[in-house]
């Protein structure tokens, strides 16, 4: 069996100061959400139709098992659903069928059933009270968290990862902050799902004020700890996580080696499903970037535009020419032609990001000029702005730190050219798309990008085989 050995990875700018000391700010009130459904949405049962009132938390659509992955969707606001339309404007770029519903500011609640005593539900129950609260990895992942914890056996550690290692985001961070009790309590009901003695916390090293907040919280129970992790990319990867907290590893799935992992937002969604009865409706997110003018975190409901809090974000920088939405983060997250799609449950963070072009700064570097074997890039670097791809100059930094363990510029020759047996040997499955060899490339190229269409490619002609 091939298991996974710590690499080490690579510290790149945080460039998250920016957010991270700013409280939240809540925007509970859209004048609209899109609830998006999927690609298709003829996988989902839709319960309403156009002209329907519905209430804050109401069940409005579903999929169930055999159409895929299960899920149920929810109204996050009281008002008239105005129609149910294919629209682009999805957080992936991807059209997606979305229900319109028009807020009429009453936040009218849908009838809830809180639970007190948690001692005195069974595991069965909890599960469908999560299961039916639609709540999904809210850490970007977008897996219904009722299926991780289905068939649970042998495991002695639920973990919640807040490791939050991509650039710029800080939802998570505030989210720890604000919320500690949260996220706190949602781990002690994912312990008694999971039947689990022991609860960890994992942060980044460094995180000084969340790590204290944390501990004073967890003090409360003897089998919680918080547990500092480097502050290396990616931190969050769910290997990393294990291995760094546990020092154990496995071949396919946390279960294997006896723990589960969840996101630290996940966990304030299931204690808010379970302890208050309610639905995920909301989300963290954070607006940032340099093309930014106020950046911020925001609670905003799912489905809300991202217009919106760009607005309250006083806007885009109009002195930098052309700039990239990126969905998500710098490193994994999904760049957009638009400005404008909406907050889906697994969307962390809106960045607008400048293209060198257009902004010049004096740590631009000429190509083949970065020093790559320092593993620290400094808070100044500016790899995460756009900029025109040079020819590969075999450096070979794309391998080093692929911390995959697999050879990304091989794999982005065998995805241009389409080399499905090529890339079936590269093992191209295994890419985790941190964009680590698109970051660490000094020419620019954006090999990650390549490596996600092979694997795109790849996956798509083994379905059709089968
Ligand atoms: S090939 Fe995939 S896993 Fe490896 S560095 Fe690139 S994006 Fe990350
Ligand atoms: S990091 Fe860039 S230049 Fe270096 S080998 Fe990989 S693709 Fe080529």
């Amino acid at each position: 069996m091939k298991l996974f050995k710590a690499k080490k990875g690579i510290h790149i700018p945080g460039k998250k100061d920016g957010t991270a000391k700013l409280s939240s700010i809540e925007f509970l009130s859209p004048e609209y959400v899109y609830i998006p459904l999927s690609v298709k949405g003829t996988d989902f049962d839709v319960l309403v139709k156009p002209g329907d009132i519905v209430k804050l938390g109401q069940k409005i659509a579903q999929r169930s098992k055999g159409k895929g992955l299960p899920l149920v969707k929810h109204a996050s606001i009281s008002g008239e659903v105005v129609n149910i339309k294919e629209r682009k404007m999805h957080s992936s770029g991807l059209p997606y069928v979305c229900i319109q519903i028009k807020n009429d500011f009453k936040d009218t609640l849908v009838e809830v059933t809180p639970v007190s005593n948690l001692d005195k539900v069974e595991n069965s129950q909890l599960l469908e009270i999560i299961k039916e609260a639609g709540i999904v990895g809210l850490g970007g992942a977008g897996f219904p968290t009722f299926l991780k914890y289905g068939n649970v056996k042998d495991i002695d550690t639920v973990i919640l990862n807040g490791a939050e290692c991509e650039p710029y985001l800080t939802s998570d961070y505030r989210i720890m902050l604000e919320q500690t009790d949260r996220v706190i309590d949602g781990l002690v009901i994912l312990m008694k799902l999971a039947n689990a003695k022991k609860g960890i916390i994992a942060i980044k090293k460094g995180k000084k004020e969340v790590y204290k907040q944390l501990l004073d919280g967890a003090s409360k129970f003897n089998n919680i700890s918080v547990v500092e992790i480097p502050d290396e990319f990616p931190a969050g990867w769910e290997r990393q996580v294990v291995y760094r907290t546990l020092k154990r590893s496995y071949e396919n799935f946390p279960f294997e080696c006896g723990v589960i992992l969840n996101n630290v937002s996940t966990s304030v969604a299931v204690s808010k499903a379970v302890r208050d009865g309610l639905p995920l409706v909301e989300r963290f997110v954070t607006v940032s970037g340099e093309g930014i003018i106020r950046p911020q975190n925001y609670r905003v409901r799912i489905g809300t535009l991202s217009t919106d809090l760009i607005k309250l974000s006083e806007g885009l920088a109009d002195d930098m020419g052309e700039l990239r939405i990126v969905t998500g983060g710098p490193m994994m997250g999904t760049s957009l032609k638009t400005e404008e799609f909406v907050v889906t449950s697994e969307l962390s963070g809106i960045l607008a990001l400048p293209g060198e072009h257009k902004y010049e700064t004096p740590h631009n570097k000429p190509v083949g000029d970065v020093i790559l074997d320092v593993l620290h890039f400094s808070e100044h670097d500016d790899r995460f702005f756009m900029r025109d791809e040079q020819p590969c100059v075999r450096c070979g930094n794309c391998v080093k730190y692929c911390p995959a363990g697999i050879q990304p510029t091989l794999i982005r020759s065998a995805s241009i050219a389409k080399d499905e047996i090529m890339l079936d040997k590269l093992d191209v499955s295994k890419c985790i798309s941190c964009g680590t060899c698109s970051y660490v490339c000094p020419s620019h190229i954006q090999v990650s990008e390549a490596v996600k269409k092979g694997k795109a490619y790849h996956a798509a002609k083994n379905r059709n085989k089968k």
